[in-house]
């Protein structure tokens, strides 16, 4: 059955990023970070893209993320959680063999007993702060994660596979944070191997890392907004990416109405004169932020209209003025911007957020529809 309002995903566009961020990366490995549902675009799809584009990694947030990929047959690749928290099926982890991040004393022992009951080593990559202030080890405490670390892998129950830290400021090329976190990392890590850990990857860039700061690049860069065709750091460009989701509705009602009506909750809008009003089904309960609120534009009839009045949670109204639309009509609310559609750069500016949120936010109520020559090739519809 068709939905009103869905969300295509060009799988060639996924695997297209990765290939170019793979080039940009040097020598250096990448590893796709498919967490949050593939930041809307659909875990398993995506993560599949990526590696058909190059991807030698997979990077979630969550455990419950890892084990999908599993479950999906994502099998004989590396894939890392990069979020660990206390309490969760550790061994099931291990035994799956999912990588953990590990950036504290507590969550080492943890994930140690867990490795042992599962009958083989944890594979871990110990997370340093250098610099962000929220996960990893900071640096007064680094000595005793990495003494730890070195016991556990004696005692047979951990490797550690990697050392890793994650930057705070890289969309900003020019801010001191990054030169510091980068020197920070390199005698973190230099700390680490002289103690005699023998990591097989030591990583650091983001999306923005990895494309504007080749030093910071290692054996290994984790691009996320990146694959999805964003980017990082929209004042200094698109980087030759290419947006993967175009979020699209079809015309529910169009009518005429008299000047002088109140639209939509609270009548924030009333037309001027006598109009034709159009009904896009897709609302707040699909992702589309009730912020965006006579103010965010879609493409209806081959022109931009701006929303009229609130966004409802099921859909919202534009005003067509003497423009014509018919039910059924294809609505693009963004998209890759060359039907001239907004971007999802284009709603986070207006909105005053970043790309990330409007493509992640887009509920699960919306079906993700598979598009370009990998989706025929995988059999999506
Ligand atoms: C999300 C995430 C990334 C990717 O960040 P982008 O800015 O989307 O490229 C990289 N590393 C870690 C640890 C992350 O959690």
């Amino acid at each position: 059955m068709r939905s009103p309002a869905e969300a295509r995903v060009d799988l060639d566009a996924i695997s297209d990023n990765i290939a170019l961020l793979r080039e940009r990366a040097g020598g250096a490995a990448v590893m796709a970070m498919v967490k949050a549902e593939a930041y809307g675009h659909g875990l398993v799809p995506a993560a599949r893209a990526a590696l058909a584009g190059g991807a030698t990694w997979i990077g979630v947030a969550r455990t419950a993320e890892a084990l999908r990929l599993r479950d999906a047959g994502v099998t004989g690749v590396p894939v890392l959680v990069c979020l660990s928290v206390p309490g969760e099926p550790y061994d099931e982890i291990v035994a799956r063999d999912v990588d953990l991040s590990v950036g504290s004393l507590p969550l080492l022992a943890e994930v140690a007993a867990a490795a042992e009951r599962a009958g083989r080593p944890a594979r871990v990559h110990l997370k340093a702060d250098t610099g962000m202030s929220r996960g990893g080890a900071a640096a007064a405490d680094w000595p005793a994660l990495v003494g730890a670390a070195l016991a556990a892998e004696a005692a047979g129950t951990v490797r550690v596979a990697g050392i890793m830290s994650h930057f705070a400021c890289a969309d900003e090329p020019d801010h001191p944070a990054n030169e510091r976190q980068l020197r920070a990392f390199v005698e973190m890590s230099e700390h680490a191997e002289k103690a005699g850990l023998r990591p097989e990857v030591r990583h650091l860039a983001n999306s923005a890392g990895a494309l504007l700061r080749p030093e910071a690049r290692f054996d290994l860069v984790r691009p996320g907004i990146a694959t999805y065709g964003l980017t990082p750091a929209p004042q200094l460009g698109t980087f030759g990416l290419r947006p993967a989701m175009t979020l699209v509705a079809d015309t529910a009602l169009v009518k005429r109405v008299p000047a002088g009506s109140g639209v939509s909750y609270g009548h924030t809008y009333t037309t001027e004169r006598e109009t034709t009003l159009a009904v896009v089904p897709a609302g707040y309960g699909d992702g589309v932020p009730r912020h965006g609120s006579n103010l965010l534009e879609v493409l209806a009839g081959g022109r931009r209209h701006r929303i009229a009045g609130r966004v409802c949670m099921d859909q919202f109204v534009i005003d067509l003025g003497d423009g014509a639309l018919a039910p059924g009509d294809e609505v693009v609310l963004f998209g890759p911007g060359d039907r001239g559609e907004p971007t999802a750069q284009e709603w986070a500016d207006a909105l005053g957020t970043i790309s990330y949120e409007i493509v992640t936010r887009i509920g699960a109520r919306v079906p993700r529809v598979y598009t370009g020559r990998l989706a025929e090739r995988e059999g999506h519809e």
